[in-house]
C-alpha cells in the first residue's frame, strides 16, 4: 500500500514533547504499578443529570435532526448573551456578536484562517494551549513568542513587545484564567492591553475557557469585554467544556466584535455545519440553570486545589495557590529539568505530571498538576509524592 507523505503544514509541526513521557509511563505501567494521571485537564465529574435531560427532549424533535445553522441557532446565542450580561455586565447582540462553536478548540483553530494572511504575524503569549501557534501555522503566518514568567506573575509584558513587533502584529492570542500557569488577569491589564491593540489595530483573541473555574468568590475572573474599547479590537472564546462537565458534546461560543465574529462564521459556513442543535438546546438550559451546580463544582476543586498545594508545601515544592483554572502551576525543584523531574516522579511514585516546556520554551522549570481526577485518587497521589 502507499505510503503519503503528509502535507509541510503537518511535517512543520512542533515535535510531540511528551512521547519520553508517554514512554516512560507506558514502561512504568508494564511494571504493574498503578498510574494516576494528573495530566490531563479533562473534568472527571459527569455532566449534570438536567442537561443531559435536555438534550434527551431536544434529541426527540425532528426540527433537530437537519443541518443547523452554521453560525448556531439564534435562541442559544441570546443565551450566551443574557449569560454575559448576568455574569459580566457584558451586552451583546445575539445576532451579530455571537457565534456559536462546536467547542472553543473549533474556534480558535479556525479564527486565524479568516484573518491571517500567509506571512502575517501573530503574537502568541507562551508557554500556551498549542493550538494558537499551530493555528497561525497552518493559515500560513509568523508567530512571535511572548514570554509569561514569574517576575511578571505569568502576565505578558506588554512594553517589551518591540513597536515593530506591534505594528506587524494583526493578533494577539492570551488566555485567562490561564492554561498552564493558572494565572489571572485583573480588569487592569485588559484595560492596558485592549488601550495598545486599539493604538496598533491589533486583534486580542482572548481565550476564557477558565473564567467559572474560580476558587474564591472575591476571585472572580473578568471578561476582556468589560472593559471600555474591547469590542473595537477584542473577540472572547469561551466553552461550556470546563464549567459544566461538557468536553465531550462539543459545544462552545466566541463573543465580540462583529466583523471578526463573521469572519469567523464566513469560514464556518464553508467548512463545517453547525453544532448539533440538540446540543444547543441543552447548551441553553446549561447557562440558564447551571451556575447552583457549578459552584457545587468549585468545591471540589478547590478541596483538590488545597490538598494539593499542601502536600508541595511540604516536600518543599516551590508554587504559586492558583485562585482559578484546574491546573497548579509549580517549579521543578533545582538540579532537574521539567522532563527528568516528570519522569523520576512518574517511575519513583507512578504519577503522572506535565512538564512545563511542553507548553513553550519559558515553561521549562515548571510542571503542571491537574484536578480533574476523582478526589480519592488525587489524595493517593499527594501522599505518594509526599513520601517522595
Ligand atoms: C480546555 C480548553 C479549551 C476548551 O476547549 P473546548 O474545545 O471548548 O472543549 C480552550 N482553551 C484552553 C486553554 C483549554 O484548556
Amino acid at each position: 500500500m502507499a505510503d503519503f507523505p503528509f502535507a509541510d503544514r503537518l511535517a512543520a509541526l512542533p515535535p510531540y514533547l511528551f512521547a519520553g513521557i508517554d514512554k516512560a509511563k507506558a514502561a512504568v505501567a508494564a511494571r504493574g504499578v498503578d498510574i494516576i494521571s494528573l495530566g490531563i485537564g479533562d473534568p472527571d465529574m459527569p455532566t449534570p443529570d438536567f442537561i443531559i435531560e435536555a438534550l434527551h427532549e431536544a434529541a426527540r424533535k425532528p426540527a433537530n435532526h437537519q443541518y443547523p445553522s452554521y453560525v448556531g441557532m439564534l435562541s442559544f446565542r441570546q443565551a450566551v448573551a443574557d449569560w454575559y450580561g448576568r455574569r459580566f455586565g457584558v451586552s451583546l447582540d445575539a445576532a451579530e456578536e455571537v457565534v456559536t462553536l462546536i467547542g472553543s478548540k473549533e474556534g480558535i483553530a479556525h479564527f486565524p484562517m479568516a484573518f491571517i494572511n500567509p506571512g502575517d504575524l501573530a503574537l502568541v503569549c507562551t508557554p500556551n494551549y498549542p493550538v494558537y501557534n499551530v493555528a497561525v501555522n497552518f493559515a500560513g503566518g509568523e508567530v512571535e513568542y511572548v514570554p509569561l514568567t514569574d517576575e511578571n506573575d505569568f502576565l505578558p509584558d506588554l512594553d517589551a513587545i518591540s513597536e515593530a513587533s506591534w505594528t506587524r502584529a494583526k493578533m494577539i492570542f492570551v488566555n485567562y484564567p490561564n492554561n498552564p500557569t493558572a494565572a489571572t488577569a485583573s480588569k487592569e491589564f485588559y484595560r492596558k492591553l485592549v488601550d495598545r491593540a486599539r493604538e496598533t489595530g491589533t486583534i486580542v483573541l482572548n481565550d476564557a475557557a477558565y473564567t467559572e473555574m474560580y476558587f474564591d468568590p472575591a476571585d472572580k475572573p473578568c471578561s476582556i469585554l468589560e472593559v471600555p474599547g474591547a469590542k473595537d479590537v477584542a473577540i472572547e472564546f469561551h466553552s461550556l467544556s470546563k464549567t459544566f462537565n461538557m468536553t465531550g458534546w462539543r459545544i462552545g461560543m466566541a463573543v465580540g466584535n462583529p466583523s471578526l465574529v463573521k469572519g469567523l462564521g464566513k469560514i464556518k459556513e464553508n467548512v463545517d455545519s453547525g453544532a448539533f442543535q440538540a446540543v444547543q438546546e441543552a447548551g441553553i438550559a446549561a447557562l440558564a440553570q447551571g451556575e447552583p451546580l457549578v459552584d457545587g463544582f468549585r468545591k471540589v476543586y478547590r478541596e483538590r486545589r488545597d490538598a494539593i498545594c499542601a502536600a508541595l508545601s511540604k516536600i518543599g515544592i516551590s508554587h504559586r495557590v492558583p485562585k482559578a483554572s484546574v491546573f497548579v502551576w509549580a517549579k521543578v525543584p533545582q538540579g532537574f529539568t521539567s522532563a527528568e523531574f516528570c519522569t523520576s516522579v512518574l517511575e519513583r511514585t507512578g504519577v503522572v505530571v506535565t512538564p512545563g516546556n511542553g507548553f513553550g520554551a519559558p515553561g521549562e522549570g515548571y510542571f503542571r498538576i491537574s484536578l480533574t481526577v476523582p478526589t480519592p485518587r488525587l489524595e493517593e497521589a499527594v501522599s505518594r509524592i509526599a513520601s517522595l
